[in-house]
């Protein structure tokens, strides 16, 4: 009797398993044609950078490219699509007008950027140009009284590095088997693999150039000059001037010069030939509504069991202003969005929800996706995740640039290895497959990985990234590699698919 029910029985789950496992294979195929062979991707990343401009935080260009990106998310089916508040960020910045010329000793026009929230000038400017010959703040204190409406730049004492190297590169077979050994007992890896992310200035440096600039405000100066030895080649890295402050920012003019022009302009004062410039810098501050805004949009699931449980995307929205901020992060918000796309348009119906976050004030400090945590999954007295935050199944996040995808940081969660491992095996002929226990950061998924929600940064070819458009004038559409954010849409689809349909979350770290 026994015997007779269990065979039935066994029969009925074998098959229920091996149905579930070819509806799986079709589905995943079906994504990996819609990806790979229909894509829109870089139609988005157009919409996004070249036809949208730079996407400054609370700028009108970040909000016309939220309102965008809802207005195509709900076009495509999604629910709940919303630009939703996350509390007080602070205020606006947009740059409305720049005109930058040498004029003495002969006309040229020079390469620069302001940096967020100049003051502006009265109309065209013309002026001297001084230099601060100093190292310390008594150096800086000979300038005293000789400042008012001058150009301010401080000496340097460097000289330009010729570029031998390659601009753009993949990781290596070595380089990610390197990543993939990463043992975190073992202390920090000097992986070589690391090389070409962005170069972080002396502090020191830092410092005497915030006293020089401070000073050169309280002279009466009419704007100061700063440059690196990056900023060369036409290429100029330009972000704040200020530190983000929800309160009115302290400002002054600052642009950020080539450090070609600047150094011309050095050493002819050196040389005691006067220098002129004409300047005029308009913008605009925008103090209407200072709240915060993420771009959320979903995708309902349809178990009854799992419905409440959560599967999650997102990558940031808002850029610097230099350029339209293609790789940064224009194509990841692009890459998350064709996600959702590709999802919708194979008919996916999926067990578990799954929710889009195009994060807002990730360059000033993840502001948009830790307010969302802080909001959605943390209870606030015990600063843990809350039963929402228990209901998330993953938090994936792209931000790395243009490059493709070559694996995932597993921010040390072994647990989630196997996991992983295996939703990317139909990825290996595509580049794709290391897993590395080694940490990385400097993006939104720090947010949930914060309090132990399992939030995950993919691993992606560097590219250009560090050396040319990562907070640069050359972060353009241009820089942009189709292929490449084909194969990432691609991928994340089908691990999206994967995580809503499996029996289990994906495992935590303890
Ligand atoms: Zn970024």
């Amino acid at each position: 009797m026994k015997k007779m029910l269990v065979l039935p029985l066994l029969l009925c789950v074998v098959t229920l398993f091996s149905q579930n496992e070819k509806q799986d294979e079709i589905m995943l195929a079906k994504i990996r044609d819609e990806g790979l062979n229909r894509s829109q991707v870089m139609d988005i990343a157009f919409y996004l950078t070249d036809a949208n401009g730079p996407r400054l935080m609370q700028s009108p260009g970040y909000f016309k490219a939220a309102n965008w990106a809802k207005t195509k998310l709900t076009s495509w089916g999604l629910q709940h699509v919303a630009l939703e508040p996350w509390g007080q960020w602070g205020k606006g910045w947009e740059l409305e007008r720049f005109y930058f010329a040498l004029t003495a000793p002969y006309y040229k026009p020079l390469i620069g950027f302001p940096k967020t929230f100049s003051t502006g000038t009265h109309g065209p400017e013309h002026a001297p140009v001084v230099l601060l010959n100093a190292t310390d703040s008594t150096g800086l204190l000979a300038y005293k009284g000789k400042l008012r409406n001058k150009i301010v730049l401080l000496v340097r004492n460097d000289s330009l590095p010729l570029g031998f190297g390659p601009d753009a590169n993949r990781y290596t077979d070595e380089q990610l088997k390197e990543l993939a050994a990463y043992d975190p007992r073992a202390g920090v890896s000097r992986a070589s693999a690391v090389k070409n992310e962005p170069v972080i200035r002396l502090l020191t440096a830092a410092e005497l150039l915030k006293m020089a600039k401070d000073f050169a405000r309280e002279e009466g100066a009419l704007c100061m000059l700063s440059t690196s030895t990056r900023n060369s080649d036409g290429t100029v890295f330009v972000q704040n001037g200020t530190a983000y402050s929800p309160e009115t920012p302290e400002t002054f003019n600052d642009v950020a010069v080539s450090y070609e022009d600047y150094m011309t302009i050095q050493r002819l004062l050196q040389h005691k030939i006067p220098v002129e410039i004409d300047l005029e810098i308009k913008t605009k501050i925008y103090a209407e509504d200072q709240q915060g805004y993420n771009v959320i949009g979903e995708i309902p699931g349809r178990d009854k069991k799992l419905k409440d449980q959560l599967v999650m995307i997102g990558g940031h929205l808002d850029s610097w202003q230099g350029a339209t901020g293609a790789t940064d992060n224009a194509a990841g918000s692009a890459v998350m969005m064709e996600v959702m796309r590709i999802l919708k348009t194979v008919g996916f119906k999926p067990r578990r929800s799954i929710r889009i976050a195009l994060w807002g004030g990730e360059e000033t400090g993840l502001h948009g996706s830790e307010n969302y945590v802080r909001n959605h999954f943390m209870d606030t007295t015990t600063r843990k995740y809350n039963a929402a935050g228990d209901e998330l199944s993953l938090y994936l996040n792209l931000d790395n640039g243009t490059g493709k995808i070559r694996g995932i940081y597993l921010q040390g969660n072994e647990a989630a290895k196997p996991v992983f491992q295996k939703w990317f095996e139909p990825f290996h002929d595509l580049g794709a497959g290391t897993l590395t226990l080694r940490n990385t950061g400097g993006t939104d998924f720090l947010s949930f990985d914060a309090i132990g929600l399992p939030g995950f940064q993919f691993i992606q070819d560097p590219m250009e990234y560090g050396s040319r458009t990562h907070h640069s004038n050359m972060d353009t559409y241009d820089h942009l590699s189709a292929e490449d954010l084909k194969q990432a849409s691609t991928i994340i689809a089908s691990f999206v698919y994967d995580a809503a349909q499996a029996e289990e979350k994906v495992p935590r770290k303890n």
